[in-house]
């Protein structure tokens, strides 16, 4: 890497408040009642998932999961579970909370891993979206962001583990 990144700001800290707390009030009127259970996907959802919870005043369990992938290039490649929900599931209102979805590959794996354990409900929230790279049929049930096609950073999204403690999403400029 010759040189320093350029970052171009998408979603300011404010534009990325304000997001969580719409997604917060719909999850609010549909799981209020329901004790549901908000699976993480590491290791980039997790300031997300932590502003989200302080908005959800209702009792709600956390768990996360964790993948590998690689071989894959820009696409993500063979994907690996490599932590799993500790707590069982069966029966439970399951929340899937992502940070991107770009070929919904990840994604797809993780809700088809999730639904094998027999969930009550099984569904899907994610901070952004880039449709434009989309490979398989992705049901977002919680949509926050749609981004371009672009690489972002920020917000607990990071670029070879940089980046993660930008407050706002930024875009990351192509090298050269
Ligand atoms: P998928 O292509 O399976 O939907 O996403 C795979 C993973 O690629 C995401 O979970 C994320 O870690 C990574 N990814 C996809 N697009 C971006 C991006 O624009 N920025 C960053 N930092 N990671 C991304």
């Amino acid at each position: 890497m010759s040189s320093e990144p350029k970052l171009t700001i998408l979603f300011t800290r404010d534009e990325i408040t304000a997001t969580v707390k719409k997604l917060a009030a719909e999850i609010r009127q549909d799981y209020q009642d329901k004790h549901p259970i908000l699976i993480g996907v590491l290791k980039g959802s997790f300031v997300f998932m932590a502003d989200l919870i302080r908005l959800l005043d209702f009792p709600l369990e956390v768990e996360f999961v964790r993948l590998s992938s690689y071989g894959g290039g820009k696409s993500p490649g063979k994907i690996k579970l490599v932590q799993d929900v500790q707590s069982k599931i069966e029966g439970r209102h399951v929340l899937v909370i992502e940070d991107i979805i770009d070929t919904g590959l990840t994604t797809t794996f993780v809700l088809e891993h999730l639904g094998k354990k027999k969930p009550a409900s099984l569904k899907l929230c994610t901070l952004t979206d880039k449709p434009s790279r989309r490979e398989v049929t992705v049901n977002i049930d919680y949509l926050g962001l749609t981004v371009p096609n672009k690489f972002i950073v920020g917000y607990g999204i990071d670029w070879n583990e940089r980046f993660r403690y930008l407050p706002g999403i930024y875009a990351m400029e192509d090298e050269g």
